[in-house]
């Protein structure tokens, strides 16, 4: 069969792409018949945490076994490190005021960077004990901080320091005001990538301590969760990073075989209604773009992104 990679080593992006895959008619308005997933970093050992920095117009990112975080400009498309050591810094999210936020596995904390780049430890520690290594973490409707303990990073020595657990892979709740610390989910093996619906009545959370992978939804009201429910089951792999686009679809990292990895995308109902394939095992996702329309997606060793006809939750 004739290679046109071949042919043309550099060739641009095909229109449309057929690494947009659409299982339900739903997809089809979600995504742009001309636009093209674009590689718009490489050189990471594991990437993760892309958080959209909108007044810098800037992308950065967690590059965890290397123990930095980087920065792609959008203007430029200048790709530098934006702190070194991370102490292995995971998933990140900003504040209502537009602090980053950061899960950092070695230090086994959550962190705030101030505007003058001093770091505020939020959270590292639940009655007495060691938080296990903090994964993700999100921004709720009542602008508390949401985020992940599960184990990975103090499983060995490679995204953190192999240690014994001290407290129950869990989800924790940082009070806006005060600051105090609650635990607000425990029962999922590894919770791990998490965010709300765009309405708030929804809180979405990933379980990747089972096979397959779950996305799990628990109503949210009042500031309490309800029972949660399984929203979605990752059949042939594992999800792990999630966000919500303004319409209620969930996009979910995917991890498994060829055809498989990349983002599957969920209709509220939880139907699987599409998908962006890539090369790579993917860890996370974040609309960011100056319309926020842009999907960046951290994968493995890169960093891609793809221009959707819907806006970030
Ligand atoms: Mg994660």
């Amino acid at each position: 069969m004739y290679d046109r990679s071949t042919r043309w080593p550099d060739a641009p992006g095909a229109y449309p792409d057929p690494a947009v895959v659409q299982a339900d008619p739903r997809f089809a308005e979600l995504v742009l018949p001309f636009a093209t997933v674009e590689r718009i970093a490489g050189g990471c050992r594991w990437t993760e945490g892309p958080v959209w920095i909108g007044d810098q117009r800037c992308l950065v990112w967690s590059d965890i076994p290397n123990n930095r975080m980087m920065k792609w400009d959008e203007q430029s498309g200048h790709v530098s490190v934006w702190r070194a050591p991370s102490n292995n810094a995971n998933g990140g999210t900003r504040d209502v005021t537009g602090r980053l936020i950061t899960c950092e596995h070695l230090t086994r904390r959550v962190t705030r960077t101030e505007y003058d780049g001093s770091i505020t430890v939020l959270a590292d520690g639940f009655e007495g004990r060691r938080l296990n290594s903090p994964n993700d973490v999100t921004r709720a409707p009542d602008d508390s901080l949401w985020f992940t303990d599960p184990t990975y990073g103090i499983l060995g020595d490679y995204e953190g320091r192999r240690a014994a657990s001290e407290t129950p892979p869990a989800v924790y709740r940082i009070d806006p005001g005060t600051g105090a610390l609650e635990r607000v989910v425990v029962g999922p093996v590894q919770p791990n990538g998490l965010c709300f619906s765009p309405d708030g009545g929804t809180f979405y959370l990933v379980d990747t301590g089972v096979r397959p992978g779950l996305i799990l939804a628990y109503p949210y009201r009042d500031g309490a969760l309800g029972e949660g429910r399984t929203f979605a089951v990752m059949e042939g792999g594992s999800s792990d990073g999630i966000a919500c686009d303004a319409v209620g679809n969930v996009w979910a990292a995917a991890q498994g075989d060829d055809g498989y990895r990349g983002v599957h995308v969920f209709a509220p109902d939880g139907t699987d209604i599409g998908r962006v394939l890539l090369p790579e095992q993917c860890s996370n996702v974040e609309f960011g773009g100056p319309l926020r329309n842009r999907l960046f997606m951290t994968a493995s060793q890169s960093v891609y992104s793809l221009y959707v006809n819907v806006t970030g939750a």
